[in-house]
């Protein structure tokens, strides 16, 4: 339990005009976007973690839009002015998100993105290259970009990998520097008077007329004129009935490896699986589809199922013959639901909610974050 004093009171919990909770891309994002419509508004955001702890600091820093399977897949459950409308949110996104914070000061490298298929993927490819006229005229009327997939079997022997018969290039695709990105946003929001309160988790609002209560789980409740809930894949611990479900994602990072090749961000089996290179070690993920009940959950943690997979995938198909130490591995929650569309709404008077980036959030996240601060501006 703990009992704030009367100066937290009066410092911290008083007149707060937006509390934001979550504190990862998109509450920063929403809290950037409210200050600089309206500058006299008292924000704080709070957030369980001593850091944010959900995706946004955990997560693999593509900064991608779309490859072609998982384009494909999306093709299958949604009409193509859904499935193009969000590619074009993806890239609006992710040029928000280099506007806002700059492409030096979070590393952003255009390295392209590569779709990797193995000899047991040849119809899937097949399916790739049929369409890629296709895609390509959609891309190029969203983005400006021509020709934006190739198939880039050329460079396979020059990425060093292995078991690998086709690639295909996403010319526009880049990678970032995450921690990067999420400390120049958490600089840039205190930095125009937004303030941020980390160990602080709520577990209830509640809507009471012309102001929202916020209970802390520490014991203490405070008030604010409005809420926007940005906890992403922790959505149903205040929302039961939301469809969002919690996904885990684990990953791992190698030592540098002596004579690497492999440059760039790389998708296999419909993105279940990612790699890239940060600097001259190697990032990789995934493997969530071993076990999809196990990984529904908002526990971090590790299974041997999943890492002892990437650790097979990492010595057969992403760096064969190198020799490959692992410095860390980690996890983080992302926010997934039947749908791939965020759920950015009016919840109750005064509480709103942005939560459900179905794992894109370093793309989609700034414009998100732009996206809730509109609906709390404008709505009652
Ligand atoms: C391993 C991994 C790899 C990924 N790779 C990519 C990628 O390459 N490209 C891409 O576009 N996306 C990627 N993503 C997805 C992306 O990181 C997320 O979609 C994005 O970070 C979500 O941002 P958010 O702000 O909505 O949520 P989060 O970053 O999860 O932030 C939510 C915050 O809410 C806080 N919180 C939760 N409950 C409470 C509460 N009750 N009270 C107070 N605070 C609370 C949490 O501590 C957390 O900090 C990846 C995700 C993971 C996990």
């Amino acid at each position: 339990m703990y009992v704030p004093s009367y100066w937290d009171y009066d410092q911290l919990f008083k007149n707060i005009d937006v509390c934001i909770i979550g504190s990862g891309i998109v509450g920063l994002n929403a809290a950037l976007s409210l200050k600089a419509a309206s500058p006299a508004l008292q924000i704080t955001v709070v957030d369980s973690g001593f850091l944010p702890y959900g995706a946004s600091t955990r997560n693999a820093g593509f900064a991608c839009f779309g490859s072609m399977t998982e384009l494909l897949d999306d093709l299958q459950q949604e009409s193509a002015d859904q499935v193009f409308e969000r590619v074009k949110l993806r890239w609006q996104g992710l040029l928000r998100l280099r506007a806002i914070i700059g492409d030096h000061e979070m590393e952003y490298e255009p390295l392209g993105g590569y779709e990797v298929f193995t000899p047991a993927d040849e119809a899937s490819f097949e399916l790739c290259r049929n369409s890629m006229n296709e895609f390509n005229l959609r891309m190029e009327a969203l983005t400006g970009m021509k020709q934006t997939y190739t198939v880039a079997d050329e460079k396979i022997a020059s990425m060093g990998l292995g078991n690998t018969k086709h690639m295909i290039c996403n010319n526009g695709e880049g990678q970032i520097n995450t921690g990067r990105m999420m400390s120049a946003l958490i600089h840039k929001a205190r930095a125009v008077g937004i303030t941020i309160l980390n160990g602080l988790r709520i577990y209830e609002i509640q809507s009471n007329g012309n102001s929202v209560s916020l209970a802390c789980e520490d014991g203490f409740t405070f008030k604010a004129k409005k809420v926007l809930v940005a906890n992403n894949g922790f959505a149903r611990k205040l929302f039961p009935e939301m469809d969002v479900v919690p996904a885990r994602a684990q990953v791992l990072i190698t030592e540098p490896v002596e004579g690497l090749k492999l440059k760039g961000s790389f998708h296999y089996e419909k993105g279940y699986y990612y790699f890239r290179n940060v600097g001259n070690r190697i990032l990789f993920g995934g493997g969530r589809n071993l076990d999809f009940e196990t990984e529904k959950t908002t526990e971090f943690g590790l299974t041997p199922l999943i890492q002892n997979t990437l650790d097979r995938l990492l010595s057969e198909l992403v760096a064969p013959g190198l020799k490959l130490n692992i410095a860390h591995r980690w996890s983080g929650i992302m926010g997934l639901g039947s749908s791939k569309t965020t759920i950015l709404k009016k919840v109750n008077p005064g509480i709103f909610c942005a939560v459900r980036m179905g794992g894109m959030g370093v793309a989609i996240g700034s414009m998100i974050g732009s996206q809730a601060a509109q609906l709390v501006l404008e709505s009652d």
